[in-house]
């Protein structure tokens, strides 16, 4: 399965990980083969868009035998990079960046915490779940090369100048768990986690939309 990964949607790509971690269960389980209906009742997405989604890798399911989970497991693994490991810098340890750094990230991909920065006496200096805590005063002498990608949990006000640092520092990608908006090049990637609104949003929901009219 050879493919442009320029030409996967974005809605499909984001959807990747999802795939990947139903697989990885399915075949430790011993599962050999799998259809488009049990992938869509385990990861609830409807089955004509698993079936379009994975018709962008070249792989396409047998009528009565399904998808081959092994070949698709192969697949994904190299699509997601699941033999190279990735570092991430985290700014911020507070509750949730406290939370995270805890976190076995590695247990279902490859990427893992392995460094981070406050600005708090208190944290500078500790480890928190086997990672360095440092100064973000020595953000530009401690941040190394190869890690393009940073968590921001940082009180809102501070993240647009630490994300302008992170910039310079040629960040490639940043997980934004702040309310604020960021303000990058077009060529840096954020994704933005708002955890106050997407509860917000789905109390919101339960209220006024039916399950039946439910929006995927
Ligand atoms: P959380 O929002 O994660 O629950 P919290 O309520 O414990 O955190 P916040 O005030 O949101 O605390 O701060 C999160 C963390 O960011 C704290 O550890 C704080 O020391 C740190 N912090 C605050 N300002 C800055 C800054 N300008 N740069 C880096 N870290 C900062």
């Amino acid at each position: 399965m050879n493919m442009d990964q320029s030409k996967i949607p974005q809605a499909t790509a984001k959807r990747l990980p999802l795939y990947y971690r139903f697989l990885k269960n399915l075949h430790a389980s011993g599962k050999q083969r799998v259809s488009s209906a049990e992938l869509s009742d385990a990861v609830k997405v409807d089955s004509a868009t698993i079936r379009r989604d994975f018709s962008y890798f070249g792989a396409l399911g047998k009528k009565g035998y399904g998808y081959n989970v092994n070949y698709l497991l192969s697949f994904f693994s190299k699509t997601l990079n699941q033999d190279e490991m990735t570092s991430v810098a985290l700014i911020g340890v507070g509750n949730l960046g406290t939370a995270f750094l805890h976190y076995n990230f590695i247990k279902n991909n490859n990427t893992k915490i392995s460094m981070a920065f406050d600005i708090s006496e208190n944290k500078i200096g500790t480890d928190v779940g086997g990672v360095p805590v440092y100064d973000l005063d020595e953000l530009e002498s401690r941040f190394p090369a190869d890690i393009p990608v940073a968590i921001l949990t940082v009180p809102a006000q501070a993240a647009q100048s630490i994300t302008d640092r992170l910039v310079k520092l040629g960040i490639k990608g940043i997980l934004n768990f702040t309310p604020a908006r960021l303000n990058v090049p077009g060529h840096i990637r954020i994704h933005h986690i708002d955890l106050a609104v997407e509860l917000q949003s789905l109390v919101y929901f339960l209220k006024h939309y039916s399950t039946e009219e439910k929006m995927v």
